[in-house]
């Protein structure tokens, strides 16, 4: 008998009568002669919910009680979905993180998956069972309960799906699949059939949260295929897949822009060896989460070091920075909240030239400054400011022609 793995996110579980449509949903794929391993988010808007809640406590909580305090909002979801279930007569457990053996490192709010065991859902599922899991959250080596990030519940999904063997794996949300632009930023972006691992993983680690980053590393690492699907009707949607070759008649797959980050400058620094591995070794030691950097050409012994953080880690970078500055003999450090980071993907890049030139050209015509730029094979980057973000994305939309469908030569 096949496994559908099914993962429904919060908009599609925000209130007890969507709750209900999820339970038909499972009910029709049982039907079709599937077993169903169900994964949830908490109800939409929970977690943001709980945040806005501790906030209320303090500025400066521990890690470990945000993730007992978050952890409980798919605990919420699981055992309601686990009784819609019930009332159509079908036999459902819901089970936690922990109660599926899904074991974590102890990086509070961030942890990683060590190791799952199986051996529990599978039992539950061979007795003919829907089993209803929580997503986003695990449980380290000495019984503390971890989250997995944000967005976490499509990690968990894929690593089950992985780890028991899945035939598929489904990723329930509230667009149709994966489009050229977030359809909700650009009105005319396309929907893809199909994105390859590396490419889904760039877009969703520059900012395009219909999937967790994480999520498409682990489903790349292991071959697993996603299929992101709308819970609000029947229609197919797109498959996160293997990179094939037709995928490369297309130069730009999509573009995207993150918010989420902020620029940090340490200005003077002393351009000696060392200087920068003493200051990322802070930041490390801090676990905050760095992404671009950006070291100047020196001018009398002295340079300045940019780099964007998530915003989650602003506050402990912002307080291990000030003490660090007389540490390395830096003159000041400054802030640049007011920014975003526009890219735009796709593998064609491999075997195309001229896109980073077009891309400056024609953030140029519309008069947005660049302030840095990264690249890789598959992107290119740029952080611009955050105000600008929309336009910027919708003018590359159009000027990289992606809402037009490709024509198979
Ligand atoms: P869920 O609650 O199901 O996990 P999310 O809010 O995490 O849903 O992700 C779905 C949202 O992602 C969409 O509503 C859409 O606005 C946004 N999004 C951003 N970029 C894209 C993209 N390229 N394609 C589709 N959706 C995107
Ligand atoms: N509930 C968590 C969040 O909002 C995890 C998830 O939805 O995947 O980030
Ligand atoms: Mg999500």
């Amino acid at each position: 008998m096949s496994l559908i793995v099914q993962k429904f996110g919060g908009s599609s579980v925000a209130d007890p009568e969507r709750i209900k449509i999820v339970a038909d949903r499972v009910a029709e794929t049982l039907r079709a002669g599937h077993q169903v391993l169900v994964v949830l988010s908490a109800l939409g808007g929970t977690t943001d919910k709980l945040i806005t809640l501790s906030k209320e406590i303090t500025d400066n909580p521990s890690d470990r009680e945000m993730d007992m305090l978050l952890s409980t909002g798919e605990q919420i979801s699981i055992s309601l979905l686990s009784m819609a279930l019930h009332e159509l007569g079908i036999e459902a457990i819901s089970l936690t993180g922990a109660q599926v053996g899904i074991i974590t490192d102890s990086s509070h709010t961030k942890a990683r998956i060590k190791e799952i065991s199986g051996g529990t859902i599978q039992k539950e599922l061979d007795q003919g069972k829907v089993v209803v899991v929580a997503g986003f959250q695990g449980i380290d080596l000495s019984n503390n309960i971890t989250t997995l990030g944000r967005g976490g519940s499509d990690l968990t999904a894929v690593a089950l799906a992985s780890v028991l063997k899945a035939d598929q794996c489904e990723i329930y949300t509230d667009v149709d699949g994966i489009y050229t632009a977030d359809p909700r930023v650009v009105a005319d972006a396309r929907k893809l059939e199909l994105i390859s691992h590396d490419e889904m993983l760039e877009l969703a680690s520059l900012g395009a949260n219909v999937m967790n980053a994480r999520s498409v590393e682990f489903a790349k690492k292991f071959g697993v295929t996603i299929h992101v699907r709308s819970s609000f009707n029947q229609k197919d949607g797109t498959l996160i897949t293997e990179e094939a070759e037709k995928m490369e008649d297309a130069v730009i797959r999509g573009v995207t822009k993150n918010t989420e980050e902020s620029k940090v400058t340490i200005l003077h620094v002393p351009d000696t060896p060392g200087v920068a591995a003493k200051v990322f070794k802070i930041l490390a030691d801090v676990n905050a989460n760095i992404d671009m950097i950006i070291q100047n050409v020196s001018e009398k012994g002295k340079t300045d070091i940019s780099f964007t953080v998530i915003n989650s880690d602003f506050a402990k970078v912002q307080k291990v920075l000030e003490e660090l500055c007389t540490e390395v003999g830096a003159d000041s450090v400054e802030y640049d909240q007011n920014i975003a980071k526009i890219s735009v993907v796709g593998i064609g890049m491999k075997s195309h030239s001229g896109v980073a030139a077009k891309m400056f050209e024609v953030l140029a015509h519309e008069s947005i400054n660049i302030k840095m730029i990264s690249t890789s094979e598959i992107k290119i980057s740029c952080v611009i400011a955050k105000d600008q973000a929309d336009k910027a994305v919708r003018v590359l939309h159009e000027e990289f022609d992606l809402a037009k469908e490709l024509i198979p030569e």
